[in-house]
């Protein structure tokens, strides 16, 4: 044997004691529900509101400089209007 088993471990994610059997992988989890909720907790977005909200400047300021640009090129009118945003971010 390389390693004793332990005979409890702690939940990974509602920190219940969990039995570990004399056999088999040691388990993570005490259950399906806490093995989900750990998953969603980790997939879900890392972004703050904040970020959200900074990253969506950043984007009406591209889109502004981009609309800029192809005035100055003479393929829109210099005097037509930013369209508004149809990504679907806020405006
Ligand atoms: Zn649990």
């Amino acid at each position: 044997m390389a390693h004793e088993r332990p005979r409890f471990i702690r939940c990974g994610n509602c920190n219940k004691r969990v039995k570990v059997g004399p056999v088999g992988r040691i388990p993570v989890f005490c259950g399906n529900a806490c093995r989900q909720q750990s998953f969603v907790k980790n997939t879900r977005s890392p972004l703050t509101a904040d970020d959200w909200r900074r990253l969506t400047a950043d984007n009406r300021r591209q889109r502004l400089v981009i609309w800029r640009v192809l005035q100055e090129a003479g393929l829109i009118p210099a005097d037509q209007p930013l369209p508004p945003d149809k990504s679907g971010n806020a405006a």
